[in-house]
Order: structure tokens, then C-alpha cells, then sequence
């Protein structure tokens, strides 16, 4: 029995893992990664199967399954193969905060369309000179009659340069606000007035881009502006909330994809005459495995189950979640490559792969060190 799962959950839980049987082939996913091209049809087919909605509500085509929702799918799509699991969320959790303060109007056009597989989502809050210090951004917003003129630059945009829109931390007046930047007003402005490039080679994640936006007197309508003036910084470290459960949902679906691995490779490979498996330290290793994956499991399904009943505890949870399932993915995912031996080490395996697609869950969204401030502030 699992105090968190209901049978609709569970039910969602099998369809995934099904599509995931079906449609995910490592072969593709490396394939994608050496042009770094997107997925985007499967992210159009997550979408019309109600995969991307199921933690989306239902005034936007969801299925109204809140952070439970987005957890079990995110972690099946993750169980399957890490990068692409990773991928395909990360199409629609930037759009996270779009969908918890947009309006009626913001949320029909960008977010419907997000739960249907046709939008990708993009959030640009981090600067050259501001990562964890996101109230130091420089990134100006002038206020002009009907308009905004945006100056600056924003690194590290995840799906820049084929996002359908972004929302952007800028300072407006004496604060700081989100405006949503959509294709309707890059293709407005004249060429010349923002710049999409390239951040160069990365680690993991290669089918997404992270790339640079770089804005000069760019037009945006004041409509486009996301929630209240002035409170942008708030809005996104509340929005992250969220993010942060989900991203933890990718790592322990990576957890999930190195241990179920090692046990098949352990009870295949035989050295010294018998699986090895049987030698104690391997079986030993398979246990800790185990139980790190059973701790961050009840721990991650806690802290959404907290989240969807709007319980203040969660923010706390979701901090705690982004803190520990990352680092436990990642020693999973290296001890797996141990059990594999020299086998783990090559690319067709997938395992270096999935280690170095999950490493940036510990950073995104807020590293660990500001987790634990965060953790601390709200304890002591
Ligand atoms: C692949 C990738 C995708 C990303 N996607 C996005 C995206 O879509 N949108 C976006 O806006 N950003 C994105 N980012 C940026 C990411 O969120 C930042 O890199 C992250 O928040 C850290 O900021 P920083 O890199 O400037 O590091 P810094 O803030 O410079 O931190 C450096 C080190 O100092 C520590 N540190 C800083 N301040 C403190 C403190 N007060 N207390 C203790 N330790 C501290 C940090 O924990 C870290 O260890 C992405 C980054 C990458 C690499």
C-alpha cells in the first residue's frame, strides 16, 4: 500500500512507464544529443497523451493532479532514460510560474498550449553578475506609454532560441517585475534588438540549449506583464517552489534508472565463477541503493502531497527535496557505474550519460548551498 499514490496516480504511473516502453530509445536520445536538437515530437506526443497536464488544472486542459501529478510522470519519464525524461520536463517546468501568476488571459495563451505539447517554455532570471543573488539583476525594464523597453542580457536560458516565450526578471523603476517575452514580439521588433547565442559546449543536458538573450530597447506591451509590479523577485522564488519538487522528481527517476541497472548487471555478469551479485560488497552496495532510493522517494511524495494542500511546511520540503535527491542521484548513478565496471564508463551504456545529464539538478533552480539557507532561515 502507498499513503500517497491513489489508483488514478497509479494508473497515470503505468501509462508513462507504457509510452516510455514504446517511444524512448537511447539510440535517439544520443542521436538528438549529437545535433542538440530538442525532442519535440515526443514532447508534442507527452502533450496530447495528457502526460505534460497531468499536474497542470483542468482550466487549462490539466488533469488536476497538482505537484503529485507532475512528480509520478516526472519521474517515469526520468526512469526510463534520464536525459530525455529531463528533457521533455523541462519543456514545460520553466512555464511553472506563468501558470501559478498569470492571469486568466496569460495562462489560456501560454499555458494551454504548453499542457498540449505545443509550447515550450523558457524563464530567464540569471544574469553574468547574478546567479543565487537574483535581486542584483541589471537587466533594466523602462517604463514607455504603452510599452516596456528592455536592455540587458540573461545567460543560461534553458531551451533558448526555440522557446514560444520567456519570462524575464528585469528591474522596473526601483523593483523588480516578470514580463512574459512571446514570438508575437520578437517577430515585432526590428532585427537588432535582442540576440539569441550560443554558451558553447556543456555537460549533460545536450539535447536542450542554455544559451545567452541579450536585449536592446526590445518593445514588450505592459500586458505582457506577469502578476504585480515590483514583486517579481518573490514571484519567482514562490514559483520555483514547485520547480524545485519537480527537478528533485528528475533526479529520483535517474535513482530509479542507475539502481534497476546495477541489479541486472549484477545478477548477469559473473566473475570468478558466479554472478556478482553474490559477492557480499556488491549486494551490500545494491541495499544502500535501495534504501537511499525509499528515503528520498517518501520524502519527495511528502513534500508534494504538502504542496497540493497548500501546507506552509512545503517550502521548507520543497528545499529539503532539492537538497538531497540531486546528491543522492548522483552517488547512485556513480556507484552504478562501479558495478558496471568498465562497461559503466562507456557512452552506450547510458549511465556516464545519465550521471552527467542529472549533475545539474544539484544547481539549477537554486544550488544546494542556498537550499540550506533557505532551510536554515525558516528553522532558526
Ligand atoms: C544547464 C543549466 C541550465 C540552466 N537553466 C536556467 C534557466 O532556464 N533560467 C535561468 O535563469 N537560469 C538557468 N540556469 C542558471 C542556474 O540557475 C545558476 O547557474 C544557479 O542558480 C547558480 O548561479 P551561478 O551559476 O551564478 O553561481 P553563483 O551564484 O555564482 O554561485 C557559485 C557558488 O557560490 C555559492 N553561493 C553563492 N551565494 C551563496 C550564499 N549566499 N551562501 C552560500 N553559498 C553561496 C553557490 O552555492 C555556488 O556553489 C541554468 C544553469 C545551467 C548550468
Amino acid at each position: 500500500m502507498d499513503p500517497y499514490l491513489t489508483n488514478d496516480l497509479k494508473d497515470i504511473e503505468a501509462a508513462v512507464r507504457e509510452f516510455c516502453a514504446k517511444e524512448m530509445e537511447q539510440e535517439h536520445l544520443h542521436e538528438l544529443e549529437d545535433r542538440h536538437a530538442y525532442p519535440r515530437e515526443l514532447y508534442r506526443k507527452i502533450g496530447d497523451l495528457g502526460i505534460i497536464g497531468a499536474g497542470f488544472s483542468e482550466d487549462v486542459g490539466g488533469s488536476g493532479y497538482g505537484a503529485m501529478g507532475h512528480v509520478v510522470t516526472v519521474t517515469e519519464l526520468c526512469r526510463n532514460l534520464p536525459g530525455m525524461g529531463m528533457a521533455l520536463s523541462l519543456g514545460y517546468i520553466p512555464g511553472f510560474v506563468v501558470d501559478v501568476y498569470g492571469n486568466d488571459v496569460q495562462r489560456e495563451k501560454y499555458i494551454r498550449p504548453v499542457v498540449e505539447g505545443r509550447y515550450v517554455s523558457a524563464i530567464s532570471v540569471t544574469e553574468p553578475d547574478s546567479g543565487s543573488d537574483l535581486g542584483s539583476a541589471k537587466t533594466r525594464m523602462d517604463e514607455k506609454d504603452d510599452h516596456y523597453l528592455v536592455n540587458g542580457s540573461k545567460v543560461f536560458t534553458t531551451n533558448a532560441g526555440y522557446a514560444d516565450f520567456y519570462t524575464l526578471l528585469g528591474r522596473d523603476g526601483g523593483g523588480l517585475s516578470l514580463i512574459i517575452i512571446d514570438k508575437d514580439v520578437m517577430e515585432s521588433n526590428a532585427p537588432g534588438h535582442f540576440e539569441i547565442n550560443d554558451l558553447g559546449r556543456k555537460m549533460g543536458i545536450n539535447t536542450t540549449t542554455s544559451g545567452e538573450l541579450v536585449f536592446y530597447d526590445l518593445r514588450i506591451p505592459k500586458d505582457n506583464v506577469l502578476g504585480q509590479r515590483g514583486k517579481g523577485l518573490k514571484m519567482v522564488l514562490d514559483g520555483f517552489e514547485l520547480g524545485r519538487i519537480v527537478i528533485a522528481a528528475q533526479a529520483l527517476g535517474a535513482m530509479l534508472y542507475g539502481y534497476e541497472r546495477a541489479v541486472k548487471h549484477a545478477k548477469k555478469r559473473n566473475q570468478f565463477g558466479r554472478p556478482i551479485i553474490k559477492f557480499q560488497s556488491i549486494e551490500h552496495d545494491l541495499v544502500d541503493m535501495y534504501v537511499e532510493i525509499e528515503k528520498c522517494r517518501s520524502l519527495l511524495y511528502k513534500t508534494a502531497w504538502l504542496y497540493d494542500l497548500k501546507d506552509p511546511e512545503s517550502k521548507k520540503y520543497s528545499s529539503m527535496v532539492k537538497l538531497t535527491v540531486p546528491q543522492n542521484a548522483i552517488d547512485i548513478l556513480n556507484r552504478t557505474i562501479d558495478i558496471l565496471g568498465g562497461y559503466g564508463y562507456m557512452r552506450d551504456q547510458g549511465i556516464e550519460g545519465a550521471l552527467r545529464d542529472i549533475r545539474i539538478t544539484s544547481i539549477y533552480e537554486g544550488t544546494g548551498h542556498m537550499q540550506k539557507n533557505a532551510i536554515a532561515k525558516i528553522l532558526f
